[in-house]
Order: structure tokens, then C-alpha cells, then sequence
């Protein structure tokens, strides 16, 4: 099953626009086999911000021991300066022993963070893996990218969505020196590409600060560029058993992380809907949807209209589907994950593998849904999409195949006239953004 034909504005759900771009020139790390490997990454001065070493894209799943790494590889390798590895799912952090001195976390029996966990050895000292908001701490210590960075990365990815055929996306990670950024770039008219734009709330507590934020972009909106919201993680992802399920984890005793208390849930649920702006909330696991799902329905009795997105969604209870039914909400899908998880889902989550990938359901309670790839996790591709689509149905997940295209379509027709995408058996044969041939 490919896709032959033409899509009018053909739309990425959930990506990382930024992150895409900075991908390119990030030391990248989807190659490495094992741990060890790293002794033969060539480091370029490109990699470093400040004196720090960056690098995206490792992943325990598919090394041959599946263990999770450690910081004493990286202080072989790497021994003068500090080291950060985002795994390929961006929720866990490989770092080296001076990484951790500097972040203040190099202490025996550190207790974990709210939302993370900080993997520790027999004796209590930290490994070198951080998993969800555990990372926080190395992030603030390494300098941000310039302006000038931010601009180039935003360029760089979109010429990456453009080529994949991508004319829209919905980019969960503004914050407000991106936003400043993107607008001069489209102000410079060098945007071709339309961004619906979701502020992240690093640290959930936080949230009034990025609800302004918001406020502030929507009066400076331009033509590509919309403010749709707010964003936060309520669990962590799969593949580094951060996703947040019902059940533990198949032979181990926990089942995930809950980033944020469903007190503060609905707080922040509160005061988004009540500026009218949209809520977009991480959600991988069953038992983080069912919880948001809930709070979700009790902050409906008071603010009906406001409009719920559950990201990534993919396990999904049907229980959890039913409290969907005729509400604002609407599930954004990654059917991509597949080609990367299937190699540990039916493993790491037992039976609740009945319920991954829930487009079926979800259609059949007439809930809202899109998909898109999270890139930089997975590359931006429609044919990645059409490809999971076929697999899973063969697993039995999903009864029928969907037409990939539909949910890869975005819906305001008058926002971009004369937008389109022709894809020849998935291939991308021409691109046109408002009338302006780019491929
Ligand atoms: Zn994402």
C-alpha cells in the first residue's frame, strides 16, 4: 500500500521543529551498535555547545545487549569535557561522571526528581542515565543555542519537512526565543512553511509564564505562523519505560512515570481553557490517558469548550476512548513508532499490546485523530506512515488499513491557497507552497 495522488496541505501532527532542524547538526548516535561504539564517533567542534559535547539518537532496544549504558564508557572516551546523549525517543539522557558534577547531581543516594528517575548503581551513585525530568537538571546547565543557531536550525528543518512533502505542521516545543525567531524569519517572508504553534512548559509548575508567552505570540502572529497553546508531558515514553501503564512493566516491578499530579493537571487545564487556548498533553501510556482523560471530564462540567489533544496516544483503552465521546478532543498518532517499538513493545507491555495503535477504535467512536511522526524521533515520511499502517494490520492491530493521506491532511483549506503535494507511490514528486514551486 503507497500513496499515488495529491495532498492539499499535507500536514506532520506532532513534530519538533526545532529539534529537527538541530538534528543535522547534532553528533548523531542512530548508528552506534553498542555502547562501546562510541570510542568511534568522529567529533566535530560543531557538536559542542560551549564546552559541552551534544549528541541525539541512541537506543538500548536496538543494541544486541539491551542494557542501558553507563557514564563510565563515556569518561574512556571522553574524560576533558562534558557529555549529553539524548536517546532516540528524547527521554532519557547518557551523560559522563563530569556531567554530572557539573549538573550537582554526582552524589550517592540522590533521590529522584518529581516525574524522573535518576538510574543509580548497587552502591547508590549514579550510572549516567537520566530518564524524563531527572534530565533537567544537565539542560540548564548547557548554554542555549544563539538567535542566529535558532534561525538556522528552523530553516534547516523545514527544508526537511518541505522535501518529505510537508507544507504544515504542529510544532510542540515553541518557546519564546523560537517564537521571536520564526516570526523574523516569516517576516523576511523565508518561511515555506505553515507552523501551528504549541508553547512548551518545561517545567509544568511554571505554566502561568508559558501562558504568557502564548498570549504575547498571538498578538504578534504572522501569516504562517499560529499560537494554538499550551504543551505538557504527563508520562514519559515506552522504550525507556517512562510511559505511564496500568500494569508494570512485563518483569519488572514498576509501571512508569507520572510527570505531573493530577492536581496541577487540572490547574493548568483550568487556566488554558479559561484564555480560550488549546491544551496538548503527552500521553503514551494507558493509564496516563485514562488519568488525563478523567481530570479532562471533570474540567469540561466547567469549561465545555475547551479543546483537549492527547499526544502520541498510543495505548489507548477502549474505557479511555468512552470518555471521549462527543468532547473537544482529538488524538494525535504516530503510527512510525511501530518501525521502531516492534522490536520491544510485545515485550515490555504484555497484554496490553491489544490496545497499541488505537486508530481502529478511535473510528469507530467517531473521535478526531492525526498522524505524524514526532521528528526528529522518527523522520518526517508519509510513506513511513502508509508502511507502519500495513504492519500493524497484519499484526492484527487495526482490522482495516486507513488511508494514510486523510489524517496527513490539514483541514482550514483558506489558509494556504494553492498548497499541494503530488507523491507518486509515496515518493514526493512536486511541492507547491501558495502558488511557489519548492520541489
Ligand atoms: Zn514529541
Amino acid at each position: 500500500m503507497s500513496f499515488t495522488g495529491t495532498i492539499q496541505n499535507c500536514f506532520d501532527s506532532h513534530v519538533h521543529w526545532l529539534a529537527t532542524g538541530q538534528a543535522q547538526m547534532r553528533l548523531l548516535l542512530r548508528d552506534l551498535k553498542s555502547a562501546s561504539e562510541v570510542k568511534n564517533l568522529k567529533v566535530d567542534k560543531n557538536f559542542f555547545r560551549g564546552e559541552w559535547l551534544v549528541g541525539f539518537g541512541w537506543d538500548d532496544n536496538r543494541w544486541e545487549s539491551r542494557d542501558l549504558p553507563t557514564r563510565i564508557t563515556l569518561d574512556k572516551v571522553f574524560p576533558n569535557f562534558p557529555v549529553s546523549f539524548s536517546r532516540a525517543d528524547g527521554h532519557a539522557l547518557w551523560v559522563n561522571t563530569l556531567a554530572l558534577k557539573l549538573s550537582g547531581l554526582w552524589q550517592k543516594d540522590l533521590p529522584d526528581p518529581s516525574g524522573g528517575k535518576i538510574i543509580k548503581d548497587e552502591s547508590g551513585w549514579p550510572t549516567g542515565v537520566l530518564i524524563d525530568m531527572a534530565d533537567a537538571a544537565v539542560f540548564a546547565k548547557i548554554p542555549p543555542p544563539s538567535f542566529l543557531q535558532i534561525k538556522e536550525s528552523l530553516l534547516a528543518g523545514m527544508n526537511i519537512f518541505n522535501r518529505e512533502g510537508f507544507t504544515h505542521i504542529r510544532d510542540m516545543t515553541c518557546n519564546l526565543s523560537q517564537w521571536n525567531a520564526s516570526v523574523e524569519l516569516d517576516q523576511k517572508k523565508s518561511l515555506t512553511l505553515a507552523v501551528e504553534q504549541y508553547f512548551n512548559a518545561d517545567d509544568p509548575k511554571n505554566f502561568d509564564r508559558v501562558l504568557d508567552f502564548v498570549s504575547a505570540a498571538k498578538k504578534s502572529a504572522t501569516t504562517n505562523l499560529r499560537p494554538k497553546g499550551l504543551k505538557v508531558y504527563f508520562d514519559g515514553a515506552l522504550g525507556s519505560e517512562g510511559a505511564l501503564l496500568s500494569q508494570c512493566y512485563c518483569g519488572k516491578n514498576h509501571k512508569g512515570l507520572q510527570i505531573i499530579s493530577v492536581d496541577l493537571l487540572e490547574e493548568i487545564m483550568m487556566a488554558t481553557w479559561d484564555k480560550s487556548f488549546e491544551l496538548a498533553v503527552h500521553a503514551i501510556g494507558d493509564a496516563a490517558a485514562h488519568l488525563v482523560l478523567t481530570t479532562a471530564n471533570k474540567v469540561w462540567t466547567k469549561y465545555p469548550n475547551g479543546i483537549l489533544h492527547i499526544e502520541h496516544a498510543e495505548i489507548l483503552r477502549p474505557d479511555s476512548i468512552a470518555l471521549m465521546k462527543k468532547q473537544n478532543v482529538r488524538c494525535h498518532l504516530q503510527p512510525c513508532h511501530w518501525l521502531s517499538d516492534k522490536s520491544f513493545l510485545k515485550d515490555k507491555i504484555g497484554t496490553l499490546f491489544e490496545h497499541v495503535f488505537p486508530w481502529q477504535t478511535l473510528l469507530q467512536n467517531e473521535i478526531p485523530f492525526d498522524f505524524g511522526s514526532d521528528s526528529p524521533i522518527e523522520p518526517p515520511s508519509l510513506n513511513d506512515n502508509y508502511r507502519a499502517v500495513q504492519e500493524l494490520v497484519k499484526q492484527g492491530i487495526g482490522l482495516q488499513e486507513v488511508e494514510v493521506a486523510k489524517y496527513q491532511t490539514h483541514h482550514d483549506i483558506d489558509w494556504t491557497p494553492r498548497t499541494r503535494t503530488y507523491f507518486h507511490q509515496s515518493n514526493v514528486e512536486a511541492v507547491f507552497f501558495r502558488g511557489e514551486k519548492l520541489f
